[in-house]
């Protein structure tokens, strides 16, 4: 096992690593910019390094001062945790020649799904159903054309390199094709320097279910249930729960035994999730993160176990600590993001934190970065927490949901818990009856837009 593990991260999910790691008995060591010299990451680690200035290219996904921060600290592994350099595959590979251990998957794996085509390929090819769609990369409007008219419109047209929600554009007839590829194909290209696009089918209606995926390296993998992740605003998630509210026990071992046997034929070694459209009964594959997930928590709390502590052990060489008969799934879990931003039109609201006083009681779990007097910066994420709460079942966790968002106490700058006291008086949130347009349309109403 690792004596001592460097985090290549910050706020939350820095300190759900550092926690990990305090409960492992390895040492951590925090990096930092210098605009978080006092953010509680540095704070609550056993050491801390400054890696640069506040800009991210110059710290958070500097390889150099990261590489560096490990030799002058000693730290033989490095846990991404999501975003910054999480599926980086270049990184895993410096990681790896300078001789310490990237604590997630291979760099060829990370590479395989972080091009979407690929990702499909490769997935088709493991029995998960995909999307109907092109066969890879479209080269023209004429063949986007022609591609429409096959499989039916409305279709989307999706960057290659696609994150974020960014590079996608829906076309709903045959006339709105070439503004949809000119424009996926634009986005594409700004945002991640390649814009090569392809096309799926537009599914009007579906949920988005995600299955958590566990890999030892060595041929085994697990699933750990889905996530419904469909309460979305412009394509990012705003609440997750698990187990998802329309998924039968059934479909969760079908798809689950699919995705785990995908991704133990690859020999796929820590987390990973597999991300789906559902709708009418049916699993289209979308994408696969190959990290940890901002939503984890849900799925720790209905099956009681520790994913990062997983991710350190099997990253060390160390087996699995369960097995897919071991994993049963106990109640209900509800995750809110809390985002220091104004509702409704969710405008960043960085600023000092004067008052923070976080909720508490049985099933009710607070996973945040923050303090009173902590002044959170403009320059990244505007993340700050995520409360996550467990109960015998949904109506448990909504109830504890409500309970808990009145409990917490966040002063001096703007955050989302205002928009999750509403979503909690609508019917359709309460019967878990939405879909991943809901949201916005609920949005659009709210502003008397709808
Ligand atoms: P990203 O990597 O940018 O997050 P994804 O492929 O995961 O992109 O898609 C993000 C979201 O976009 C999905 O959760 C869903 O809301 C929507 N989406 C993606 N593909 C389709 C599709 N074929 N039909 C309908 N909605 C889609």
């Amino acid at each position: 096992m690792f004596q001592k593990i460097l985090i290549a991260n910050r706020g939350e999910i820095a300190l759900r690593v550092i926690r990990a790691c305090r409960e492992m008995g390895i040492a951590s060591v925090a990096v930092h910019s210098t605009a978080d010299a006092d953010a509680m990451h540095v704070r609550m680690a056993d050491e801390s390094v400054c890696i640069g200035p506040p800009s991210s290219g110059q710290s958070y996904l500097n390889f150099p001062s990261i590489i560096a921060a490990c030799e002058v600290t000693g730290a033989e592994a490095i846990h991404p945790g999501y975003g910054f350099l999480s599926e980086n595959a270049n990184f895993v590979q410096v990681v790896e020649d300078h001789g310490l251990t990237f604590i997630g998957p291979s760099a060829e794996h990370i590479r395989v799904m972080g091009d979407k085509i690929t990702a499909k390929d490769t997935m088709k090819a493991l029995g998960v159903p995909c999307v109907p769609g092109s066969d890879g990369g479209v080269p023209d409007l004429e063949a986007a054309k022609r591609i429409g008219e096959e499989i039916g419109y409305p279709v989307i047209v999706k960057a290659t390199a696609g994150g974020g929600g960014r590079g996608m554009k829906v076309a709903q007839t045959a006339a709105d094709m070439e503004t949809a590829f000119g424009t996926a194909r634009s986005e594409a290209k700004a945002a991640f320097g390649n814009d090569e696009c392809y096309i799926e089918k537009y599914l009007t209606t579906p949920r988005h279910i995600e299955i958590q995926v566990f890999g030892d390296g060595k041929g085994n993998a697990v699933h750990l249930g889905e996530r419904d992740c469909s309460l979305q605003r412009r394509h990012q998630k705003v609440l997750e729960e698990a187990p998802g509210p329309v998924i039968t026990a059934e479909e969760r071992a079908e798809i689950g035994r699919v995705c785990a046997d995908a991704v133990a034929q690859i020999n796929y070694i820590g987390a990973g999730t597999i991300e789906f459209l559902y709708e009418n009964g049916e699993f289209y594959f979308i994408e696969m993160n190959t990290r940890l997930q901002v939503e984890h928590p849900v799925t720790e709390a209905i099956f009681g176990v520790d994913l990062v502590r997983e991710q350190i052990q099997v990253a060390s060489g160390m087996p699995m600590s369960f097995a897919q008969d071991d994993l049963q799934i106990n109640g209900h879990a509800i995750e809110v993001r809390l985002n220091a931003e104004k509702v409704p039109n969710f405008t960043p609201s960085p600023g000092t934190i004067t008052q923070y006083h976080a909720p508490g009681g049985l099933g009710v779990r607070m996973d945040a970065a923050i303090y009173a007097g902590y002044k959170i910066p403009p320059y990244y994420d505007s993340l700050i927490g995520k409360l996550i709460v467990h109960g015998r079942d949904r109506a448990e966790a909504l109830a504890r949901l409500d309970r808990a968002l009145g409990e917490l106490i966040i002063d001096g700058v703007d955050t989302t818990v205002p928009l999750f006291d509403a979503l909690l008086q609508e019917a359709d949130v309460l019967s878990g009856s939405y879909n991943i347009h809901w949201l916005e349309h609920w949005l659009d109403q709210q502003a008397g837009n709808g």
